[in-house]
């Protein structure tokens, strides 16, 4: 039977429960056998990152530790430049076993901007592309070509942002129920997004 493998890449600048919940969800819904958190080492669309690729690394593999059917990849860590999701996809694929299924998910707002990316024909030739659903992103902000190129699942809209997580500590408040306790012990030890 072949393997039905989750691609979730992202900054994961924390990783946070909207993260873990759709992952989850994707889980379920798709019948895989395992979701792969790829964080990225050099984000192609992101400037000014605040933490290491190590410590976003690390707060990914501490987020998904205690669920057996996710695991964490360093692909993205071990390669240079920026952190093509093409190139990742096509790693992946030679180190799984041949009759290997991708789905590749992201969230409505990285789909909308999904035709900027490198080869993006390419992603939706060699994977199945699945669009998670975010608030404030709508069907029709999407580009027509993934109307019948992506899977578009029903999964719960879940207002939780990075940006917002790192606004909070910034401002002293709490992010409780936001990131798994782990991940929060982390950010406090390293100081993380104080400034
Ligand atoms: P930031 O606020 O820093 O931009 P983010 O919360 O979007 O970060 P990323 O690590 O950039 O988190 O996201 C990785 C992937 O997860 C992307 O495809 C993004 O669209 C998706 N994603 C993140 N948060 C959510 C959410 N709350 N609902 C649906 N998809 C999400």
């Amino acid at each position: 039977m072949s393997l039905r493998l989750g691609i979730f890449g992202g900054t994961f600048d924390p990783v946070h429960l909207g993260h873990l919940l759709l992952a989850e969800i994707v889980h379920r819904l798709l019948r895989l056998d395992r979701v792969l958190f790829v964080p990225a080492r050099v984000p192609p669309h992101k400037e000014g990152v605040p933490t290491s690729p190590e410590q976003r690394f690390r707060m990914t593999d501490l987020a998904c530790a205690d669920n057996p059917h996710f695991a964490v990849s360093d692909v993205e860590l071990r390669r240079d430049g920026p952190s093509y999701t093409i190139e990742t996809l096509r790693a992946l694929r030679e180190a799984s076993p041949p009759d290997t299924e991708h789905f590749l998910m992201m969230g409505a707002d990285s789909a909308r901007d999904l035709e900027s990316w490198k080869a993006h024909e390419d992603l939706l030739d060699e994977s199945t592309v699945v669009i998670l659903e975010r608030p404030g992103v709508g069907e029709s902000d999407l580009p027509p070509s993934l109307e019948t190129r992506a899977t578009r699942l029903p999964t719960p809209s879940v207002e939780i942002s990075s940006t917002e997580i790192r606004r909070l500590v910034r401002a002293g408040e709490s992010i409780r129920y936001m990131v798994t306790d782990p991940v929060e012990r982390f950010i406090r030890s390293q100081g993380l997004y104080l400034s």
